[in-house]
C-alpha cells in the first residue's frame, strides 16, 4: 500500500495514528532544527515534520528534497504547535518516521500552487504541471460532477446515451469542417462532426425517442475565450414533442444543475423572450438580464431638431445608467473611446445628465431645448442623478454597439455579479438570415429547423420574416444551449433547401441520407444541445472555457504541449495520395 490516507484527509481525530502518505513536495522549509515539508496531492496538503532528533537518514533525505519530488512518508499524526486555520489539515502534522523518495523531479518551470508565477504560454506547454494546481483541479472536479449530474438526470428521464461517429460527412452547422483524409479511399475525406445533428435525427427515425450524448464537436473557427476547435456538447433529441415539451425537460435539467452544482434554487418558470424583443431591448440574442438598463428607441423624439448626426440616423437608442450623472468628463471620454473601438464600431456617443432639479444637461444642448431633453429623460425613465447614453446610426449596427456599451457600463457599476444567475429562454428566432455578400439566405440555426407553422405561407412572399421553432438557453449573457423543433416533412424540407439556394441535386448529394430516411416514417422531433465547457465555466465563475478543458488549444488552435498540428512524413502523405503546397510567405 502506497498510502493509508490522502493529503487532504487527516484531522485532530486522527491524532497518534501511524499513517502513510504519498504525494508531491510543494515546499520545503528548513528551519535548522526542524524541516517542514508541504506534501500535496489532489485532495489537499499535509505538513510533514522532520525533527532534530529524527534518525539521520530521514534528516538527510529531507535535506535533499526538491519541489515536485514524489515521496512517501510514514509517521505519527501529531498536533501542530502553530496551527494554520486556513488549511483543512492545518491543526495537525505528520512526524516523519520513514521517508522514501519514489521519484526525483526536475525543478518545475513555474510554481505549482494556488497562484502560479508562470505565464499562460508556459503553463500551456506544461499543462500536466498546471493541472496539479488546486484551481485547475477544482475545475476538473466541477466538470466531472456536472457530467455525472447530467447523466443521472437524463437517465432518470428515460434518455439513452448513444454514441455517434466522429468520422462522417460534413454537417450543416455553418462553420468550417476539420477533415480527415482516407487512405483506403484516396482523394476522399471524412469530416469531423460540427455536431451529431444529422445522426441524432436519424436516431429519432430509428425510434430511440429520447437520446443524449456528452460528445466532442469540431469546428474550424477563429478562436476566442469561449471557443475551442474541439469542444463538448450535451446533445439531446426527443420524438413526439413540441417546443414546450423540450423546454420543459431541459428547464428541469437546468434547475437540477443549478441546484446540484451551485446550490441555487429557482422558483417558477424561467422567463421567455422573443428574439425580436431581445434585439430591440438588449441589442443581443443572448441578453444579460441580471440587470435592466434596457434600450429606449428615441429616434422619433430626437430627430428634426437640426442635429445632422441624429437626423441622418436610421435608429437612435438610449440607455439610462442609474446614478451615473456624477460621471466625470474623463469617464465619459473613456466611454466614448470604448464605443469607438473597432470591435464596437460606433462613431460617437451623446450623453445627457439629469440634474437634481430635473433639468437635463446634454452634450448636444445646442440643438435641444429643456422640453426635448426632459421628454428624452421621461422616455428613458431617467431620474435626477441618472445619466443617459445615446448611440445612433444604422439600426442593426447601433443595437450591437449599444449592447456592448450597456455591458461595459454594467461592468463598471458592478452589476455583472458572477454569483448571481439569470437564466432565460430566447424563442422565435428568425428562420433565415440574409447574407449580403453571398446574396442569399442562410439558416440561422441549421437547415433542419422547422419554421413556425403559422409562418410557412411567408416563404413565398417574405422569407426573411419566417420565424423558427428555435430556442436558445441563455444565462448571464452567455448562450449555454440552443436547439429547435425539426422539419420532419420531406416536402417542407425541400422547400427549405430551395430557399437556401440548394438545387434538388445538391440537396440530395449533401443530405440525401437524411431526407431519404425521412421517407421511412420520421416522427415529429426536436432537441437541444448545451455547450458543456461554457456551462462549466459559467458555474465555475470563469470567462474562459479553457480552464475547464484538461488539454485545450491556444488561440491559434495549437496544442503547444504536444506541438500539434504538425507536418506528417512524405511516406504518410504518399500513402494518403496527398501533396502539400504551401502558399508563399509574404
Ligand atoms: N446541433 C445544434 C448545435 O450544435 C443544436 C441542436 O439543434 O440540437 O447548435
Amino acid at each position: 500500500m502506497y498510502r493509508t490516507h490522502t493529503c487532504g484527509e487527516l484531522r485532530m481525530d486522527n491524532l497518534n495514528q501511524t499513517v502513510t502518505l504519498a504525494g508531491w513536495v510543494q515546499k520545503v522549509r528548513n528551519l535548522g532544527a526542524m524541516t517542514f515539508i508541504d506534501l500535496r496531492d489532489r485532495y489537499g496538503i499535509t505538513q510533514l515534520a522532520v525533527e532534530e532528533h529524527s534518525p539521520a537518514e530521514i534528516r538527510e533525505a529531507a535535506a535533499h528534497l526538491g519541489r515536485e519530488f514524489v515521496v512517501q512518508a510514514t509517521g505519527r499524526v501529531i498536533e501542530r504547535a502553530s496551527k494554520n486555520p486556513k488549511m483543512p489539515t492545518g491543526d495537525i502534522e505528520v512526524a516523519v518516521e520513514k521517508l522514501t523518495v519514489l521519484n526525483a523531479a526536475q525543478t518545475p518551470p513555474f510554481t505549482i500552487e494556488e497562484q502560479s508565477d508562470g505565464g499562460d504560454d508556459l503553463r500551456m506547454r506544461y499543462r500536466y504541471l498546471d493541472l496539479r494546481r488546486p484551481p485547475l483541479q477544482r475545475a476538473m472536479a466541477l466538470r466531472h460532477r456536472m457530467a455525472q449530474s447530467i447523466r443521472s438526470f437524463l437517465d432518470g428521464e428515460g434518455f439513452l446515451e448513444i454514441e455517434t461517429p466522429y468520422m462522417i460527412k460534413s454537417t450543416p452547422e455553418g462553420a468550417r469542417d476539420f477533415v480527415v483524409p482516407s487512405r483506403m479511399n484516396p482523394g476522399e475525406f471524412y469530416a469531423l462532426p460540427q455536431s451529431p445533428q444529422t445522426f441524432k435525427q436519424l436516431l429519432m427515425v430509428a425510434g430511440y425517442d429520447r437520446y443524449f450524448q456528452i460528445v466532442r464537436c469540431f469546428r474550424d473557427e477563429d478562436l476566442r475565450a469561449d471557443r475551442q476547435p474541439e469542444f463538448t456538447q450535451v446533445d439531446c433529441e426527443m420524438s413526439f414533442v413540441e417546443r414546450d415539451d423540450v423546454l420543459d425537460v431541459f428547464e428541469r435539467l437546468a434547475k437540477h444543475m443549478f441546484r446540484n452544482t451551485v446550490g441555487v434554487e429557482f422558483e417558477g418558470a424561467f422567463p421567455r423572450m422573443s428574439w425580436h424583443e431581445a434585439m430591440e431591448k438588449y441589442g443581443s440574442d443572448k441578453p444579460d438580464i441580471r440587470f435592466g438598463m434596457t434600450f429606449n428607441d428615441v429616434t422619433g423624439l430626437m430627430q428634426g431638431r437640426g442635429f445632422g448626426v441624429f437626423d441622418s440616423a436610421e435608429y437612435i437608442g438610449a440607455i439610462c445608467a442609474e446614478g451615473c450623472a456624477v460621471y466625470t468628463r474623463k469617464q465619459l471620454d473613456a466611454l466614448t473611446d470604448f464605443v469607438k473601438r473597432p470591435q464596437v464600431g460606433a462613431k460617437g456617443m451623446v450623453y445627457a445628465r439629469v440634474e437634481a432639479d430635473g433639468n437635463v444637461k446634454s452634450s448636444v444642448d445646442k440643438f435641444y431645448g429643456q422640453d426635448d431633453l426632459r421628454a428624452l429623460a421621461a422616455a428613458c425613465g431617467a431620474k435626477p442623478g441618472d445619466l443617459i447614453l445615446i448611440l445612433s446610426g444604422e439600426k442593426k449596427h447601433t443595437l450591437t454597439a449599444l449592447s456592448e456599451l450597456r455591458l461595459e457600463v454594467a461592468g463598471q457599476l458592478g452589476l455583472r455579479d458572477k454569483t448571481k444567475f439569470a437564466p432565460l429562454w430566447v424563442v422565435d428566432f428568425p428562420l433565415l438570415e440574409w447574407d449580403e455578400e453571398a446574396g442569399r439566405f442562410f439558416a440561422m440555426h441549421h437547415p433542419f429547423t422547422s419554421p413556425k407553422l403559422e409562418d410557412v405561407a411567408l416563404f413565398d412572399t417574405d422569407p426573411g420574416r419566417v420565424r423558427a421553432e428555435a430556442y436558445d438557453f441563455v444565462v448571464n449573457g452567455v448562450e449555454v444551449g440552443g436547439g429547435s423543433i425539426r422539419i420532419h416533412d420531406s416536402k417542407l424540407q425541400q422547400k427549405m433547401f430551395e430557399v437556401l439556394g440548394f438545387t434538388p441535386e445538391e440537396a440530395e448529394k449533401q443530405f440525401g441520407f437524411l431526407t431519404n430516411a425521412f421517407r421511412f416514417g420520421a416522427p415529429p422531433h426536436g432537441g437541444i444541445a448545451f455547450g458543456f465547457d461554457r456551462w462549466c465555466s459559467l458555474f465555475g465563475g470563469s470567462d474562459s472555457i479553457r480552464d475547464y478543458i484538461a488539454f485545450p488549444k491556444n488561440n491559434s488552435g495549437r496544442d503547444v504541449m504536444i506541438d500539434a498540428p504538425a507536418s506528417i512524413s512524405d511516406a504518410q502523405l504518399e500513402e494518403l495520395a496527398l501533396r502539400v503546397e504551401l502558399p508563399e510567405k509574404e
